[in-house]
């Protein structure tokens, strides 16, 4: 099966279906990752705070598959931002995933009382400049932290990652993202499990009417839609499921239903908000 990549502003190619591994248990962590690998997932998201970097690199090493062929992402914690603090956090990653680069760094999130971020930003640029990720982003940066980022180092984001699924679907950060040409990744595609999605009656009845489960069915309007998404599931069944969307196509008017699933008024957030977060 063929994931289908997304060129990003950098001008690398992102696989646009991907596995995540927050909250696998760092003992856990190359068991899920080897198993996310046979099944054909060539695209790992992962985060120094997941402390789970060092399983994901020995899945990778004991994988055999070639560098190239793989796209990896770490993230940079609020509590490295300030100061050296990223040179310092990224050779730390790269060290633990036992790789010479990354294919994608980013801010994890804004923390805004910290103030920051913007320079978090600039350090990432020279990180990127000195080969050790091919592209830079943001994850979880709203329009406002998203300007000022680019209005004080001309840099835009290649992506932002950001809570999304059909419940929240933050119409606001696409719409910048669109107009900027940052790619849009999701966390929490499936709602975490939080949010009573696969129940929804828009969701039952595409998944229905194509005989997939509700996550594929999720899963493949987060595709239609135009994102990059990794869900995440320690159990390898789920992890073939979630892999088994291209041999389907949601209707533009279930795709409408779906997109309809959004209250509109935030109700539908599963995780932290990124003003609130530290
Ligand atoms: P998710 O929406 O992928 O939900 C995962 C949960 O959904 C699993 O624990 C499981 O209970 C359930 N699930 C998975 N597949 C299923 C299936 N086929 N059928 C039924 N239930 C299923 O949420 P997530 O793990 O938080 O998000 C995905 C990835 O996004 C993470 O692993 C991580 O890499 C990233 N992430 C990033 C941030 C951030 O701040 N940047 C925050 C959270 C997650």
């Amino acid at each position: 099966m063929t994931v289908p990549s997304i060129t990003l502003s950098s001008g690398h190619d992102i696989p646009q279906l991907g596995f995540g591994v927050f909250l696998v248990p760092p003992a856990e962590a190359e068991k899920a990752v080897s198993e996310a690998l046979e099944v054909g997932y060539r695209h790992i998201d992962t985060a120094a705070i997941y402390g789970n970097e060092e399983g994901v690199g020995a899945a990778i090493a004991k994988s055999g598959i070639a560098r190239e062929d793989l796209f990896v992402t770490t993230k940079l914690w609020n509590d490295r931002q300030a100061g050296t603090g990223p040179d310092d956090a990224i050779r730390e990653s790269l060290d633990k995933l036992g790789l010479q680069y990354v294919d994608l760094y980013l801010t994890h999130w804004p923390a805004p009382k910290q103030d920051t971020y913007s320079h978090a930003w600039s350090k990432l640029i020279e990180i990127r400049d000195a080969g050790l990720t091919r592209s830079i982003g943001v994850s979880n940066h709203l329009p406002e932290h998203l300007d000022r980022i680019v209005k004080d180092t001309g840099e835009v984001p290649a992506v932002d990652q950001i809570e999304l699924h059909p419940a929240y679907q933050q119409a606001d950060v696409t719409a910048w993202a669109a107009e900027h040409g940052t790619a849009i990744e999701v966390w929490g595609p499936l709602g975490q499990g939080k949010y009573p999605l696969f129940e929804n009656p828009a969701v039952a009845a595409a998944a229905e009417a194509h005989g997939v489960s509700p996550a594929q069915a999720v899963i493949r309007w987060h595709l239609q839609r135009g994102f990059i998404v990794f869900p995440k599931s320690t159990r390898k069944e789920r992890m073939a499921e979630n892999f088994d969307v291209f041999g389907f196509e949601l209707s533009d008017a279930e795709v409408a239903a779906i997109d309809a699933i959004d209250p509109g008024d935030g109700s539908g957030r599963v995780g932290a908000h990124p003003l609130e977060k530290h």
